[in-house]
């Protein structure tokens, strides 16, 4: 064995369950082996083998500025040299919790925790706690992390609740998560007037990322909004992904539509372990110590990531920051588009300022099901030619793609070129 992925993969497995600490890298979707990645810079890493790529995931979207960006690894050296963690409050939290509320205004007041995951459960448990209602309303396709409550399929009918899609979650920990199909109104009016009086919240990704990219039309995400408030229930926006990566103000700046509570990782991390969430000042602070909800971390608000974060929100602040991402952006997914016509392939693809998705098929899907309807050979192929080409992107169709203020026009112009010449070869 020479190849230096192959050997790693090896070592990985005999010591980590899978050889990876997140499922996804573990290829098992696409076939082959994972690319051990050595080191990154701007919009490429490089693997094991010293093989550079250019980098269409960003560590799943954290990256916005691409690696290594001058600004920022100077704050994160500063920081390390004052000490890695006191566990006691410190100024840095308060400039970025003000940071992040002066960016996104449905925001009164914010609590820093490590991951999103943590974030979305917490958001969830004060949801609960500030209404005093159980059931949750998530919908298929969308992620909000692996808190047990969340990983759950739709059951059998709207009288009925989910089913876990883990083991290790028993039945009775979802049995008040409600799952709907995305995009569905008639379900959900139906879902609202039959649960209405015991729905705590409502969670949603407005712009979903995690079955590729799927945006709730502005009528569906109207409408949860409404039904929310007609019944009592509390809008959470996990915004985990979409947050300061779609635009500076999230999805909710996109669509327009003002959710309750909002959840925040990734890009507000700047690639470090950090994540938020926060709403309006009078459901925060049934959070302790001023409240019955209890929710707390050893690392959250880390001073290492916090600087971290806050140099990263300092640079998408920047004017015309956004303006430039999205027309990178579109020009990626135009292009692709046009590469694929040229060759006959079909295929459709959609972008919000650095975010992206693209289909093996005409139209744009509007749910998970129909995402799922793509052609796994057909991805898998495209996948694997852009990985020998030098071009990385997710390593499963029902993820989302990234762009970074790092990538050039000759990164696209490439990455086009190698898509046409797969598309090419069909
Ligand atoms: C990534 C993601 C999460 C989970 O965040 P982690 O930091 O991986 O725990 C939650 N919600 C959404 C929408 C995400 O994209």
């Amino acid at each position: 064995m020479t190849d230096q992925n192959d050997i790693l993969f090896e070592r990985a497995r005999a010591v980590i369950p899978g050889g990876v600490n997140s499922p996804v890298r573990a290829f098992k979707a696409v076939g082959g082996t994972p690319r051990f990645i050595q080191r990154a810079q701007g919009a490429y890493f490089w693997d094991a083998n010293d093989k550079r790529y250019i980098d269409y995931i960003g560590s799943w979207g954290p990256m916005i500025l691409g690696h290594g960006h001058p600004a920022v690894v100077e704050a994160v050296q500063k920081a390390v040299l004052e000490g890695f963690s006191y566990g006691a409050p410190t100024e840095r939290e308060i400039e970025l919790a003000e940071a992040i509320l002066a960016l996104v205004p449905s925001m009164e007041m914010v609590r820093l925790v490590s991951s999103g995951t943590e974030a979305a459960m917490s958001a969830l448990r004060l949801a609960r706690g500030a209404t005093g209602r159980k059931t949750i309303v998530k919908f298929e396709g969308c992620y909000h992390g692996h808190a047990d409550a969340l990983l759950v399929k739709a059951g059998s009918g709207l009288a009925t609740f989910g089913n876990p899609t883990s083991a290790g979650v028993p039945p009775e920990v979802v049995q008040h998560t409600l799952v709907l199909e995305y995009n569905n109104l008639q379900q959900l009016d139906e879902a609202f007037a039959l649960h209405g009086q015991d729905i705590a919240c409502l969670m949603i990704e407005a712009i979903a990322g995690n079955m590729n990219f799927v945006r709730a039309t502005p009528e569906f995400a109207k409408r949860c909004r409404e039904l929310c408030t007609q019944h009592g229930a509390l809008l959470i926006f996990d915004e985990v992904m979409t947050g300061f990566r779609v635009g500076l103000h999230g999805a909710q700046g996109v669509l327009g539509v003002t959710p309750d509570l909002t959840v925040l990782g990734k890009v507000i991390g700047g690639g470090m372990p950090l994540a938020a969430f926060g709403g309006p000042r009078a459901i925060m602070e049934q959070l302790a110590p001023l409240g019955p909800v209890y929710q707390a971390g050893t690392l959250s608000g880390n001073p290492v990531a916090t600087a971290c974060g806050l140099a990263t929100l300092k640079e998408i602040s920047k004017p015309g920051f956004y303006e430039a991402l999205a027309k990178k952006t579109r020009t990626l997914v135009d292009g692709l588009k046009a590469a694929a016509v040229a060759e006959g392939q079909p295929f459709n693809a959609d972008s919000e300022g650095g975010m992206f998705g693209f289909f093996l098929m005409n139209e744009l899907p509007q749910n998970y099901a129909t995402v799922m309807t793509t052609d796994n050979a057909q991805f898998n192929a495209l996948f694997h030619g852009l990985l020998d080409r030098g071009v990385y992107i997710a390593p499963a169709l029902y993820e989302a793609g990234f762009v970074s203020a790092a990538h050039s026009e000759d990164d696209i112009a490439a990455t086009i070129a190698a898509a046409r010449e797969i598309f090419s070869k069909r």
